[in-house]
């Protein structure tokens, strides 16, 4: 987590912002005592002493904090920006970021993976009966200019509530957008002879059920590129996706 509560006046103060002799640190959730992290490589942030009961900053990563800073101090410079604050509290779930752009409000999520598929779902509902839409936005473990691609679940799911689209996060408030296009496989038919022999007379073309292949759209800035779309609730195969306010990018299908 990025922040806390200064004890001496209960103000919400960044890691980056603060000095050990500030102290004591309070998280706004679970109340407890959290201690400054300071460091010359890491990004400057608060954590719970051990043992860690508490939902506030589970499972964050380096790259999520440093995700979630970088997205913060890009927006802070946007005129079309209000509102902004790091880790709100909205209940059920403390949102990475939230701002009014352009007049909607939106609840950024940065993915992690501890969370399940039943809680992000339970965090895009929550968001939709508040009336803010709501940006997941992913961190990057493969590369995605291969032509063979293993979307995880959370990948899937966001490819299903954003139609088609999956965001990734690339710098500052810079967005990559992927669509997954069906991969296929060629499966040959083999016919062996009394020798032992095979030979392929032909074949046919499958979908693979694991594999993507991933076509990038133009890079997207989250103040710029969006709008706000009511998604109706949806489910097929695994994937479940309620009734949501998605911030979806504008341009056009790049994909046929
Ligand atoms: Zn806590």
């Amino acid at each position: 987590m990025l922040t806390a509560l200064r004890q001496s006046d209960a103000v919400k103060v960044l890691a980056r912002e603060s000095e050990r002799i500030d102290k004591p640190f309070q998280c706004p959730t679970c109340n407890r005592e959290v201690t400054l992290r300071k460091g010359q490589i890491k990004v400057h942030h608060f954590a719970h002493k051990p043992p860690v009961t508490c939902i506030r900053g589970r499972g964050e990563s380096e790259q999520h904090l440093q995700a979630k800073l970088a997205i913060f101090d890009a927006l802070r410079l946007e005129s079309n920006v209000k509102e902004l604050e790091i880790e709100r509290d909205f209940g059920i779930s403390v949102a990475d970021i939230f701002a009014r752009i352009s007049g909607t409000p939106v609840a950024i999520e940065i993915q992690r993976s501890v969370l399940s598929a039943s809680e992000i779902n339970a965090r895009t509902e929550n968001y939709h009966r508040l009336g803010i839409s709501v940006l997941w936005i992913g961190l990057q473990a493969q590369d995605l200019s291969t032509s063979k691609y293993s979307p995880s679940a959370w990948e899937k799911w966001c490819h299903a509530t954003y139609y088609g689209r999956v965001y990734y996060w690339e710098r500052n408030q810079i967005l990559k957008v992927v669509h997954f296009d069906p991969y296929h496989i060629e499966v040959p038919y083999s016919t062996w002879y009394e020798d032992g022999s095979e030979q392929s007379a032909g074949g046919y073309i499958k979908t693979s059920k694991r594999w993507r292949s991933p076509r990038l759209g133009v890079p997207v800035l989250i103040s710029k590129s969006f709008r706000p779309v009511n998604r109706q609730n949806w489910t097929g195969g695994t994937v479940v996706v309620p009734q949501c306010n998605v911030y979806l990018d504008q341009q056009e299908k790049w994909w046929t």
